[in-house]
């Protein structure tokens, strides 16, 4: 037997006296429960097994002057009832279910602390009790956009709307009506967890008089109800450089959220997505756009004006014999890059075949096919596919 188990195990309500009980009473106590539980008298009744053990556990501390009496310090020093996490002991110095009852004492005792302080680590829930007078950076957040394609060419600033959970504003985060202070919580003595023993081994789970907080709250705050935190919204202008790519990630430092007692805003991560343009796609820092031509075009050779983003069309020359397909790149016609340079835009081509044809051109591609009647397309794809 610990300390742990003397913090862990009622042996007052394992015998079913009072705490004040008389040693007569508790023999009296202990004979009744150990002849209904004991093993010779429960055959293979495991749960009676572990009854009659906790009933002896217990009848050996308190019938024992000097152990009763420590078990009964233990108890009223610590509160009891509580769990001890596993490798801490109190006096180690260590927080007891996320609330380190040492905070709370020395912040009660600093007269120029402000709730907000003193209260802030035990409404965070479950955070690391060292680090809670430590200023905190605000945690980074993450967000959304939608750019035109447009805006995202060129760049622009866009103003977000941020939400988050904050300390509530009117009761700086303890909840309590102003000029109030919330109590700790006697039920789990402020650990927000309550204990039931099942038997032999006991099960933890957040204290319902206090919903898990460790505090609860005479007077309420009127505006979060006594829950000490509020949903805040800011809007913050954020600026989106040129040349932002669909999915991609923007990193806009300290425009997070606040840091907490002096410590430094969180990062705020924008993630962009760019509506797709009618005509225009991009690779990169380049601009991609897919041109119609006409057969004559690409076998004879042209110059065909295509179109350019945010700016006037430009003119591409076409030399005779371009295969379908083909990429040409027109220099600095792409998206602005940071250094200043700019990618390039690549324009495909690709040969329309005509719907309709009027009887003109109709007999002039039948000459054509006439004219080159001896040139079959198919002759080398037909000799390469008898190799191998
Ligand atoms: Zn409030
Ligand atoms: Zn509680």
């Amino acid at each position: 037997m610990s300390t742990k188990d003397f913090l862990e195990k009622d042996y007052y309500k394992a015998l079913g006296v009072a705490k004040t009980a008389k040693p007569a009473e508790i023999k009296a106590a202990y004979r009744k429960l150990a002849r209904k539980y004991h093993p010779d008298a429960n055959k293979g009744d495991a749960s009676a097994e572990e009854r009659f053990k906790e009933i002896s556990e217990a009848y050996s501390v308190l019938s024992d002057e000097k152990r009763r009496k420590e078990y009964d310090e233990a108890r009223s020093l610590f509160g009891g009832g509580f769990r001890v996490p596993t490798g801490q002991r109190p006096g180690q110095g260590g927080g007891f279910g996320g609330f380190d009852l040492g905070d709370i004492f020395s912040g009660a005792g600093d007269a120029g602390g402000r709730l907000g302080d003193l209260f802030g680590g035990v409404f965070g829930g479950g955070g690391r009790t060292t680090a809670q007078n430590r200023p905190r950076r605000g945690a980074d957040v993450e967000t959304e956009t939608t750019l035109s394609f447009g805006d995202a060419f060129d760049g622009t600033t866009v103003a977000l709307r941020l939400t988050g959970e904050g300390p509530c504003p009117t009761c700086h985060g303890t909840g309590a009506k102003a000029g109030t202070v919330p109590r700790m919580c006697p039920s789990c003595q402020g650990t927000g967890q309550s204990n039931r023993n099942l038997g032999s081994f006991g099960i933890s789970e957040p204290c319902k008089e206090c919903r898990g907080r460790g505090l609860v709250v005479d007077d309420p705050c009127p505006e979060c109800s006594g829950s000490g935190r509020a949903m805040s919204s800011r809007t913050i202008q954020a600026r989106i450089p040129a040349g932002v790519a669909d999915g991609q990630r923007i990193k806009l430092p300290g425009k997070g959220a606040p840091g907490e007692r002096g410590g430094p805003a969180g990062d705020l991560y924008v993630r962009v997505h760019v509506k797709p343009h009618p005509v225009f796609g991009r690779s990169g820092a380049n601009l991609t756009v897919t041109v119609p031509v006409t057969f004559a075009e690409l076998t004879l050779g042209a110059e065909v004006k295509v179109p350019s983003h945010r700016g006037a069309p430009v003119t591409v020359r076409i030399p005779p014999g371009t295969p379908n397909g083909r990429t040409f790149m027109v220099r600095g016609k792409g998206v602005r890059r940071k250094d200043g340079t700019a990618g390039n835009m690549l324009v495909t081509v690709d040969v329309m075949v005509p719907q309709n044809l009027n009887s003109k051109a109709r007999s002039a591609i039948e000459e054509l096919r006439e004219a080159t009647a001896g040139q079959d397309p198919r002759e080398e794809l037909l000799e390469r596919a008898k190799e191998a």
